[in-house]
C-alpha cells in the first residue's frame, strides 16, 4: 500500500490489438482500452460496468498482466508490475488473482476439485502434502463448500458451487486484490445474492480489495464502494456509489441508469435505447460516445473530453460538464 492508502493505481493503461486489413500491410488497431486512469484503496471494492465490447474485460486481464498491456503503468502497492522480469512477476502472483465469469470453464474436468484449489499452494511452494491438505479443507469450508468435497469432479456441481470452487482457487494464496470479472452473471439470479454475499463477506474477513467487472448496474451497485462506467476503453465517469445513482452525470450512465427497471434478467444489454448499435470508433478525434448521445454538438466531434473531477471524487468525461470548483 503507497502512502495515500491506495494498494493499486493504473495510469494511462492501454491495450491495443492489431487486424489484417484488406488491400493493405499495415494493420488497423482495435483500442480495445485506450487511456483509463484509476485508483482503489485497500479494503475498497470499485466496479466496473459497461456494455460487452467496452473493453473492461480486457482491462481486468491487463492490470493483472494475464495479458500484456500496450503501455501504461501499474503501480502495485507503489511498484510498477509492467516492470517485473518473468520471476519477479511469478513471485508477486499469489497477490493478484483473478475470478472468471464462467467457473466451468475455467476448471479442469480433470481434476479433483482438491487439486484445483490446491494447485497453487503446490506451484508456489507453500504447502504439501497433509498440511495442504488441511487448508484446501479450510479454504472449501470458507467458501461453503464440504471438505469432502475435494474429492469430486468440478462436473458433478452446479453453478453456483463451481464458482465457490473459482473463489476458492482464487482465495487460496492469500490475495490482496481480486479482479472478479462478471463472476456471477452465468448464474441463476436466485444463486447471485448467494455469491455477492459470500463475496462481500470473503472480503471483510480477509481485508480484500477487488476490481469488480460487470455489464449489471444493479449487480456493481450492491457491491461497489465506487464506481467507474467504461465505453469503448475509456472511462467516462467515476463516482462514489451512491452519487453515481443519485447524480448521474455522463449521458451514457444516465441512459445505462434509466434503462435499469426494464431490463429484466433475461433482457440483453443491446436492447438498451440507443440511437446506434455499439460500433468501434472509427476516427481516434472526438468524443467515443458522439454517435449515440442526444447532446452531441461541434465540439465533440472534434475534441475528445477529459476525465476531470467535478468534486467528491465524482469524475466525468463530457463537454456539457464544466468544473464546479
Ligand atoms: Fe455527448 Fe458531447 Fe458529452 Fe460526448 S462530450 S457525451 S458527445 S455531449
Amino acid at each position: 500500500m503507497d502512502q495515500n492508502g491506495y494498494l493499486i493505481q493504473v495510469r494511462d493503461l492501454k491495450k491495443y490489438f492489431y487486424r489484417e486489413r484488406l488491400f493493405s500491410a499495415a494493420k488497423e488497431p482495435i483500442r480495445a482500452v485506450n487511456g483509463i486512469t484509476f485508483s482503489i484503496r485497500k479494503g475498497e471494492t470499485l466496479g466496473l460496468v459497461g456494455e460487452s465490447g467496452c473493453g473492461k474485460t480486457t482491462a481486468g486481464k491487463a492490470i493483472l498482466r494475464l495479458i500484456e498491456p500496450t503501455s501504461g503503468q501499474i503501480l502495485f502497492k507503489g511498484k510498477n508490475i509492467l516492470d517485473l522480469n518473468r520471476e519477479d512477476l511469478r513471485r508477486l502472483r499469489p497477490q493478484m488473482q483473478f475470478i472468471f465469469q464462467d467457473p466451468y470453464e475455467s476448471l479442469n474436468p480433470r481434476m479433483k476439485v482438491g487439486e484445483i484449489v490446491g494447485e497453487g499452494l503446490e506451484v508456489h511452494r507453500l504447502a504439501h502434502g497433509k498440511e495442504k491438505a488441511e487448508r484446501v479443507s479450510e479454504i472449501l469450508q470458507k467458501v461453503g463448500l464440504h471438505p469432502g468435497d475435494a474429492l469430486r469432479y468440478p462436473h458433478e456441481f452446479s453453478g453456483g458451487q463451481r464458482q465457490r470452487i473459482g473463489i476458492a482457487r482464487a482465495i487460496s494464496l492469500h490475495p490482496e486484490l481480486i479482479v472478479a470479472d462478471e463472476p456471477v452473471s452465468a448464474l441463476d439470479v436466485s444463486i447471485q445474492a448467494q455469491i455477492l454475499n459470500l463475496l462481500m463477506d470473503l472480503r471483510d474477513q480477509l481485508g480484500l480489495t477487488y476490481l469488480f467487472i460487470s455489464h449489471d448496474l444493479r449487480i456493481i451497485k450492491h457491491i461497489s464502494d465506487r464506481i467507474a462506467v467504461m465505453y469503448l476503453g475509456r472511462m467516462v465517469e467515476m463516482a462514489k456509489a451512491e452519487d453515481l445513482f443519485q447524480r448521474p452525470t455522463h449521458p451514457y450512465t444516465q441512459i445505462l441508469l434509466q434503462a435499469i427497471p426494464r431490463l429484466g434478467p433475461s433482457r440483453r444489454r443491446s436492447e438498451l435505447p440507443f440511437r446506434e448499435e455499439l460500433r468501434p470508433q472509427t476516427s481516434e478525434k472526438g468524443c467515443p460516445f458522439q454517435p449515440r448521445c442526444s447532446y452531441t454538438k461541434e465540439r465533440c466531434q472534434i475534441e475528445e473530453p477529459l476525465l476531470i473531477d467535478q468534486g467528491e471524487e465524482h469524475f466525468v468525461a463530457c463537454h456539457l460538464v464544466s468544473r464546479s470548483h
